[in-house]
């Protein structure tokens, strides 16, 4: 059976399972445990409330599939939350490292018609201020930044993890989608791009794993690693 509206809790990790499909990482409870940084246990009795409710169905390997429902309401979700951080940068001025908390709280609370009206205050934006699209099958593959050679020319598609404290991090680097310039240095420990404006900005090689861009010469494309869904405050040098 399928009830018509699932809670916020669902709705949250319904959002991640979606976020895992996208990043083509295994739909798994280890994987979702991962990325909300959640006990085992926890994560087990929701899958478990999921699939009672009819969001989901699981295979006998543990991998985890959308019903229709499922999908259906874990692609609004995400299409409202990239909406509303659109709509908080652009349109209210709000700095796009302060943004996603905003929009997590807000995007459970939202009116198919509040949601025309964002999206016609919007104008042409088609992602949300980090670069993953509002609607959903219009993302670009992309390449890990750590994996670009020196001398590749970039352009800046996405930010693939969008924990606030790392986007502070990024924001401070200078770093944002749709920058474009080449990568004049990359080491094991930093990634450094000179724009075409002539600024050279730096990130932590860890951080440059959960950069997406497009690369000339490309490196193969490859899939995010399960761990650079969240990364600690240490792990990228703060
Ligand atoms: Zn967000
Ligand atoms: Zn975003």
């Amino acid at each position: 059976m399928t009830t018509e509206h699932a809670t916020v809790a669902e709705e949250e990790y319904l959002q991640t399972l979606f976020w895992l499909q996208e990043a083509s990482l295994p739909m798994t409870g280890a994987n979702v445990a991962r990325a909300m940084q959640l006990s085992a246990p926890t994560v087990h009795e929701m899958i478990g409330r999921l699939e009672r409710d009819g969001y989901i169905t699981r295979g006998s390997n543990k991998a985890i599939s959308f019903t229709d429902s499922g999908f259906d309401h874990a692609e609004g979700v995400v299409r409202r939350h990239r909406l509303i951080e659109r709509f908080l940068t652009d349109v209210l001025g709000i700095p796009w490292d302060e943004v996603h908390e905003e929009a997590e709280r807000l995007e459970h609370a939202m009116s198919p018609v509040l949601e025309e009206r964002m999206l016609a205050a919007i104008g042409d934006a088609k992602t949300c201020p980090h670069g993953h699209p509002i609607v959903g099958g219009a993302r670009l593959q992309g390449v890990p930044l750590a994996d670009v050679q020196e001398g590749a020319s970039v352009h800046i598609l996405r930010f693939e993890n969008e924990a606030e404290d790392l986007l502070h991090y990024l924001k401070e680097t200078g770093l944002e989608p749709g920058l474009r310039g080449s990568l004049s240095s990359s080491t094991p420990e930093l990634v450094t791009i000179t724009t075409d404006a002539g600024d050279e900005l730096s990130v932590t090689f860890s951080v440059a794993e959960t950069v997406s861009v497009v690369a000339d010469p490309s490196p193969p494309p490859r899939v995010a690693l399960p761990e650079q869904l969240v990364l600690a405050r240490e792990r990228y040098g703060r």
